[in-house]
Parts: C-alpha cells; sequence; structure tokens
C-alpha cells in the first residue's frame, strides 16, 4: 500500500469514537486527517493534521475529503436518549446536511471508500415492546419505524450510501452501533449515554446513597466496549461488505443490572429511586450478531465488567480531581450552533 493509500480522515475526531478510532488508526500505520468542530475535550488528538471545521457547510466539506484515500464519517449532532428526544429538528437539521455533504465531497474526490457510522436507534419500535425482546437482525429494519427523529435520518442517510454505490459504484460501508461506551467519553451535561451517566452519579455517591435511574430500571439493552467498537470499524472498511452491519454486543442486560455492575466495580452499595417520567427510548434492544460473525470473522469480545470497571475508574479520577463543571440536564445545553457561526 502506498502513502497516498494509507490517507485517512476521521470526521467526529473530537468526540468520543472518533477520538479512540483516530488513536487506533494512527497506531495502525495510518496517516490521519481529523476533522470536528471541536478538539478532543479530554486529551490531545493524535491527527497529524486537526481541522476545525463546520461539516454541515459544502465547502468544509470538500476541504476535509480532499486528497482523502479513506474517509470514516462519525461527525453528527448526538446524545443520550434525554438529548435526541428533546432536539428532533435540530438533530436531523444537522445531520442530514453532514451527511450529503460529506458523501458528496467524498465521491467529488474520488475517495476509495467511505464508511457511515448509523445506530440501532433505525430498527422498529414495534420490534423493541417487551424487555426480553428478539436479537434484532439487519434487515428486521424495514418496514421501517425508527426512532422519531435521529433514527430517521440515519435511515436516510444509510439509503443515500447504498444508492450512491448502486448509481456511481462508489464503496460505502455502514455500521450500526450498539450502545457504546468507553473512557474519554462525555458523562456530564446532558449528552451523556445510561453508563456514563450511571458511573457518574454512583461515583458522585457515598456508600448506601440513592441513585435517579430513568424509567423503572426493567428496558433492557446491549453495551460495547469503545475499544472493540474501533477493532470491528476497521475490519469493517477492510470488508467488502456494502449492507449495514451491526457492531455491538449481543449480552442483554437491564439498566437496574448495569447500576448494580457499575456499583459493585465502585465497592458501594447504592440504591434506586425510579424517576418514571423521564425518557426511556424503546422498551428492549438487543443485537443481533450472526451477520457480524459471519461477515468479519470476529465480533467484540471485552466484558462488560471489564469495560465497565474501566469507564468507572476514569470517571471517578475526572470527578475526583475535581473536572466537574457541572450536572445540566438535556433541557439547558446548546443543542445548536448557528450553520455559519464556525466559517
Ligand atoms: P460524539 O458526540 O462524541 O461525537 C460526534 C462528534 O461530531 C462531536 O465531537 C461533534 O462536535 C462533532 N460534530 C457535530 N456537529 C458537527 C459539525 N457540524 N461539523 C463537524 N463536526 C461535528 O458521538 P460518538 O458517540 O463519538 O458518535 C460517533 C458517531 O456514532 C455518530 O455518528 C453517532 O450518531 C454514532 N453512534 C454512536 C453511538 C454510541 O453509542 N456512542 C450509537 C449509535 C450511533
Amino acid at each position: 500500500m502506498s502513502v497516498r493509500d494509507r490517507r485517512v480522515l476521521v470526521t467526529g475526531a473530537g468526540g468520543f469514537i472518533g477520538h479512540h478510532l483516530t488513536s487506533y488508526l494512527k497506531a495502525h500505520g495510518y496517516w490521519v486527517r481529523g476533522v470536528d468542530v471541536k478538539k478532543p475535550e479530554f486529551g490531545p488528538s493524535e491527527a497529524d493534521e486537526f481541522l476545525l471545521l463546520d461539516l454541515r457547510r459544502w465547502e468544509n466539506t470538500l476541504s476535509a475529503c480532499d486528497s482523502m484515500h479513506e474517509v470514516y464519517n462519525l461527525a453528527a449532532n448526538m446524545g443520550g436518549i434525554g438529548f435526541i428526544e428533546r432536539f428532533r429538528a435540530v438533530v436531523m437539521h444537522d445531520n442530514v446536511l453532514i451527511n450529503t455533504h460529506m458523501l458528496e465531497a467524498a465521491r467529488v474526490h474520488d475517495v476509495k471508500r467511505y464508511l457511515y457510522t448509523s445506530s440501532a436507534c433505525v430498527y422498529p419500535g414495534y420490534r423493541q415492546r417487551s424487555p426480553e425482546v428478539t436479537p434484532l437482525r439487519e434487515e428486521d429494519a424495514y418496514p421501517a419505524d425508527p426512532e422519531d427523529g435521529y433514527g430517521w435520518e440515519k435511515l436516510f442517510s444509510e439509503r443515500q450510501c447504498r444508492h450512491y454505490y448502486e448509481e456511481y459504484a462508489f464503496e460505502t460501508r455502514v455500521v450500526r452501533f450498539h450502545n457504546i461506551f468507553g473512557p474519554l467519553g462525555t458523562y456530564e451535561g446532558g449528552r451523556e449515554k445510561s453508563p456514563a451517566a450511571i458511573c457518574r452519579k454512583i461515583a458522585l455517591a457515598g456508600d448506601g446513597d440513592e441513585i435517579e435511574v430513568w424509567g423503572d430500571g426493567e428496558q433492557t439493552r446491549s453495551y460495547c466496549f469503545v475499544d472493540d467498537c474501533v477493532e470491528g470499524l476497521h475490519r469493517l472498511m477492510q470488508s467488502d461488505y456494502r449492507e449495514p452491519l451491526n457492531l455491538g454486543q449481543d449480552r442483554l442486560i437491564s439498566i437496574n443490572e448495569l447500576v448494580d455492575i457499575v456499583a459493585k466495580a465502585a465497592g458501594k452499595r447504592i440504591k434506586k429511586r425510579y424517576n418514571l417520567s423521564a425518557p426511556q427510548g424503546v422498551r428492549g434492544r438487543n443485537s443481533d450478531n450472526t451477520r457480524l460473525r459471519a461477515v468479519l470473522g470476529w465480533e467484540p469480545t471485552i466484558s462488560l465488567e471489564d469495560g465497565l470497571s474501566r469507564t468507572y475508574r476514569w470517571i471517578e479520577g475526572r470527578i475526583q480531581a475535581g473536572a466537574l463543571l457541572g450536572t445540566g440536564q438535556a433541557g439547558e445545553i446548546a443543542a445548536h450552533t448557528p450553520v455559519n457561526a464556525l466559517g
């Protein structure tokens, strides 16, 4: 492979998964350009070049894709369930612009492979009404009834990738993440996901204290540690598989069990207080990894206990270091930056 063939763009490189992916690709010898509207919050990026660009703007996506061999497009305006249910218009607006412009800019620049990061939020609500949910296979996404905002945008952008291959022979890869978690992710402020929020609440609690749990805690999910996630992304990019592919663990657990695992890692007895009016998302969701195993000959291996323990230690360390700036809710955070704000 020539040097030109190892030039890779990671968008969303200032975010959680993009930051980890940049480090992974650097460790595997790639030249990496990172792009985001912000630098990573929790440590410097290892990217060879880091550009601050607003990817909702067409001319910026052209600059981002210039001279790139491969593109991992992770940039998105997103957050946990409280965030995406509250800011549907902004989330759809920003992400349709980012993904539409990124796909076309990559094609115009003759990028050889383009990976789009979709989500388990594309799966229909009618298949996720019970905590003992049947694991979701890729073909279950249709007939469509995705999450009503973020999920529709993801489904739309998945289809755009498919049509770019059909009409232009443009090589696209599409991954559907199932709840990725780990250190160096947002853990406060309103955009955090459930594992990080629970780690923060338990780190702030004393032994025997009570923490708030959204819903009745019986809703179920599967969770995947970020190191497995970035390895899976790299493997999918190398593969010839062009259809959407699940990337997650297939171990189903309830939020109550998640709290108990974190409490054990923390060495604290924790009581739960249920907030039944808080956003909960679907009742149950799990990944069917049959196709993942068949296509990649691989699946995530890092245990939930190990991953949560590592994540808890990192969040606890941040809090103990006095880095906690506040514990705002989704309503207090800025969901939207005007399109022209960054130039
Ligand atoms: P993240 O919020 O940490 O990272 C996304 C990054 O995109 C942020 O750094 C943000 O600043 C950047 N961004 C937003 N708007 C931008 C713009 N206009 N121009 C340039 N950059 C912009 O999220 P993440 O968890 O790292 O997720 C990465 C991708 O994976 C996203 O597409 C997300 O939808 C998808 N995903 C993540 C999960 C998960 O569990 N973390 C699950 C499903 C899908």
